[in-house]
């Protein structure tokens, strides 16, 4: 299936184009961060867990689940109560609690536990309502660091390959994706994984986008419409479409929740310039924070200013406040937010802090831009690449306009939470997991 991609040399690309879940890590390529998985296996599933025995700790309210390989797990006995499955606890068919909180005593005792003849676990509770719990659900909910943190990489595929210049963009077949489900999953896992993916045999006129939009669910709509025309145009009210150079940014930060995925599907290129060019920006926050820890704290800090203001879709003055390195509570470079175009004149920020805001922002910037960081490709017609647009700062370089050759992108956005949910469709139907 994957035998036609060319340009993907790179062990590791082709290793996740072929699906395989774990790739091996790339030789030429650093790696950095998010990689803690590597040595934890993925809990057992497909029914092969057995419980071995099962007691009750009640001094300190846990139950205990012995496994046939001689580990352990132990559950709370309010989780217990409170993710009862049966009909009364739960809605069957929308898979949701209907279990009222009100109604979950949350100090709970724990009557009698038992292991039934089919291996599964069965509570009796001091109010004589009983639970049933399969061996694979509770593994899989086992609250050990390691198999949270392994269950937590099931759902959210967090885990990224950090690339440089060095970087051979993993590519698929624009039709096989659409068709073929291992394609389709193939193309999404490496999305997540590389934050970029290649899809060339795309047909060369309008609407595509919406097509591959529709593998997934549906399309983010923006003040820029459903999909968007990138052509040089009179009066252009964004910087992308004029022929000038685009400096490596992120789309829409003037947005609180940018767009996660990028889809752009080249129609007719330039004669000479306009090739594209893209940075691992997670990769590059990394960088900045052991090369200029005083740089990645004021980015990942302070509260930048950015505008948008126009007429497209409809008429729109947008503002918002991003951090340009966005992290999570635990230190973890969630987002980049950095668009030079929309950064706003208005600069919330005390007196003392501009200039060293400035200087961090030229540190991260000057890092991003360096060669060895930026990996270049040209698009022709019927080339369609799709990008994290969390992660990804991309740019292109300028171009002639005019003559008989009018470069014309279709772009357009989706996404994660639309993204990832087909990804875990995709992964059910191919590997049967849950
Ligand atoms: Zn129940």
């Amino acid at each position: 299936m994957f035998s036609s991609l060319a340009r993907c040399a790179s062990r590791a690309a082709l290793h996740v184009l072929k699906g395989t879940s774990r790739p091996s890590k790339p030789g030429k390529v650093p790696c950095f961060g998010h990689q803690t998985l590597a040595a934890v296996p993925l809990p057992t599933v497909g029914g092969t867990t057995v419980v071995r025995h099962a007691q009750v700790l009640d001094h300190k309210r846990l139950l205990q689940v012995e496994w046939d390989d001689g580990s352990y797990s132990f559950y709370p006995f309010t989780w217990l109560r409170d993710n009862c499955q049966c009909p009364l606890c739960m809605l069957q068919s929308a898979k949701a609690r209907s279990l009222l909180l009100t109604d979950l005593d949350v100090h709970t005792g724990m009557d009698q536990v038992q292991i039934t003849e089919n291996n599964k676990v069965s509570i009796t509770w001091p109010d004589q309502h009983s639970s049933e719990f399969e061996p694979d659900w509770l593994k899989k909910r086992c609250f050990s660091p390691e198999a949270r943190q392994a269950r937590q990489e099931e759902l959210f595929l967090n885990e990224r390959e950090f690339w440089d210049s060095a970087l051979q963009i993993p590519m698929a077949d624009f039709e096989a994706v659409l068709h073929d489900d291992k394609a389709a999953l193939a193309w999404l896992v490496a999305l997540r994984r590389f934050g970029i993916v290649y899809l060339k045999g795309a047909p060369v006129e309008q609407g595509q986008l919406a097509r591959l939009s529709r593998r997934i669910g549906y399309l983010r709509l923006t003040f820029y419409g459903h999909t968007w025309q990138v052509q040089d145009k009179p009066m252009a009210n964004n910087v992308a479409y004029t022929s000038g150079k685009l400096s490596l940014h992120t789309d829409y930060p003037a947005l609180h929740h940018p767009p996660g995925v990028q889809f752009l599907h080249c129609l007719q290129q330039a004669q000479q310039g306009g090739e594209s060019e893209v940075v691992d920006g997670f990769h590059m926050a990394e960088l900045l924070r052991r090369e200029d820890p005083e740089a990645f704290n004021t980015l990942s800090s302070l509260y930048i200013d950015y505008t948008d203001t126009g007429s497209d879709y409809c008429d729109f003055i947008v503002q918002s406040k991003n951090r340009i390195i966005d992290v999570d509570c635990e230190g973890r470079v969630v987002r980049i937010n950095y668009n030079n175009a929309t950064r706003d004149s208005t600069l919330d920020l005390p007196l003392d802090q501009v200039q060293p805001f400035y200087s961090s922002l030229k540190s991260f910037v000057e890092l991003m831009n360096r060669p060895e960081n930026v990996v270049s490709y040209r698009m022709e017609p019927g080339d369609l690449v799709t990008f994290d647009n969390w992660r990804l700062l991309h740019g292109r370089k300028n171009y002639s306009s005019g003559g008989r050759t009018l470069r014309h992108l279709e772009g357009a956005y989706l996404d994660w939470d639309e993204v990832m949910s087909r990804m875990r469709i995709l992964r059910k139907a191919v590997h049967g997991d849950s």
